[in-house]
């Protein structure tokens, strides 16, 4: 049936077939941040427009394109948030964590909004997990960030982890690989054979070039100068502990020239790590160092390094994969009576086992023992609990293993000790 109203375009309802899924990625985050000694903050899904203009900045597609900004009742313009990281900063100046022992390890997750043309696996409202240390500008900070990541992506089974890494540099160095870039392009074979947005790119974010993903920009882009090459003591200094820690940790770590991030407040590291199939690995995260973050929003200088991660990318590599998602939630026991008139009874007997903590249902439409018999088989349930009248006069219970199909008679107060028993049984 057509319903009058659907959800927006671009957003989408996560049903019970599959938010379980998220529920299990999200649990596996949860353990990881708690081993890796991050607290969780739960953030506001909506900040002031400006946190995002300074602390993602103007001139990116996010900010210039994408973002719900919208005016409030008090005449303030407001925006659901992009992205998290510069919530978190906002968050660890607003509340002076910079009082605590540093570095102080944050991390959260929820839904993220940008204004994008929808298209498969790809929404306006997506869920995002994000990691962040901050206060301390040391390498191995970034290494234990990427080792957070990988960490998650671990435990939840997938395959072909591959670190791709890079360094942006610092204000320092930046300018100089800017311009020899800039010599690069205006030199060999020509700003012409650039793609449309890239030629727009050229003056503003001349680095933003080398992540453009058309194949003109890409074979042109193939020979540009490295940045490696015009990173100063410090950054290369850096560069060097973080790629020597990641074969210390046993990462498979590639340096990848084409990651860049226009904006100054990037600093040194930028990583991404591909999950998947081998030749078609997707990027399930993205991360780097943002050292002149905090003062971009107008804070004191607080180095930091994290990652984001998409919770639906995830979902779908997971999926590709065939990796054990763990098992969808289902009721261990349904009980059905013979008439309605022992409604009751089993709704006092649901009520008993789930006290127990015995996961049950019952039926509640009136249902024939028969279509409740149908109903208990849909819901997955292991056991069965029949009340008829002869049940009931007799205050017994006739319980059927739904696996076997083996069926026994037992005291209606004993149901909750022994069914507890043949769950532990079943399930050793
Ligand atoms: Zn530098
Ligand atoms: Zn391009």
């Amino acid at each position: 049936m057509e319903s009058a109203i659907k959800a927006p375009r671009g957003t989408r309802d996560v049903l019970g077939d599959e938010s379980w899924k998220w529920t299990h990625v999200l649990n596996v985050c949860r353990g990881v941040a708690g081993d890796f000694g991050f607290s969780e903050v739960l953030l506001p899904i909506f900040e002031h427009t400006e946190l995002f203009c300074r602390g993602i900045g103007d001139t990116t597609d996010v900010v210039e394109k994408e973002m719900y900004t919208f005016i409030d009742k008090g005449d303030r313009s407001m925006t659901l948030r992009p992205e998290l990281t510069a919530s978190m900063v906002r968050s660890y100046l607003e509340h002076d964590m910079r009082r605590a022992p540093q570095p102080v390890k944050l991390w959260s997750a929820g839904p993220m909004f940008r204004y994008e043309r929808p298209q498969k696996g790809r929404y306006r409202q997506f869920w995002q997990i994000d990691f962040e240390i901050l206060g301390v500008s040391s390498p191995m900070a970034d290494l234990e960030t990427i080792d957070t990541s990988m960490e998650i992506y671990r435990r939840l089974g997938l395959t072909n982890l591959q670190v791709l890494i890079n360094s942006v540099g610092c204000p320092k160095c930046r300018p100089a690989y800017r311009d020899a870039l800039k010599r690069f392009f205006e030199s060999g074979p020509g700003l012409e054979a650039l793609c449309e947005t890239c030629r727009g790119r050229f003056d503003r974010n001349p680095l933003r070039i080398l992540d453009c993903k058309k194949p003109e920009c890409r074979e042109i882009t193939e020979s540009a100068p490295a940045i490696l090459d015009s990173l100063c003591c410090e950054c290369a200094a850096h560069f060097e502990d973080v790629t020597r820690g990641l074969s210390r940790i046993g990462a498979d770590a590639r340096l990848d020239k084409r990651l860049v991030r226009g904006l100054d407040y990037y600093t040194k590291t930028a990583y991404e790590i591909l999950a998947g199939e081998l030749g078609s690995q997707n990027a399930v995260c993205g991360g780097g160092r943002y050292d002149n973050l905090a003062e971009a929003i107008g804070g004191p200088s607080v180095p930091g390094v994290g990652f984001a991660s998409g919770i639906e990318r995830i979902v779908i590599t997971l999926e590709g994969q065939g990796a054990f998602l763990g098992d969808k939630p289902r009721v261990d026991v349904y009980v059905v009576t013979a008439s309605s008139s022992l409604a009751l009874e089993a709704s006092a007997l649901a009520h008993e086992l789930r006290s127990s903590g015995i996961p049950s249902d019952t039926d509640y439409a009136g249902r024939g023992m028969k279509a409740q018999m149908k109903q208990a088989a849909a819901s997955g349930a292991g056991f069965v609990c029949i009340i008829g009248e002869d049940e009931a006069a007799s205050g017994t219970v006739s319980v059927k293993n739904m696996s076997s199909g083996e069926q026994r008679s037992i005291p209606r107060d004993e149901a909750a000790s022994k069914l507890a028993l043949w769950r532990e049984e079943r399930n050793r």
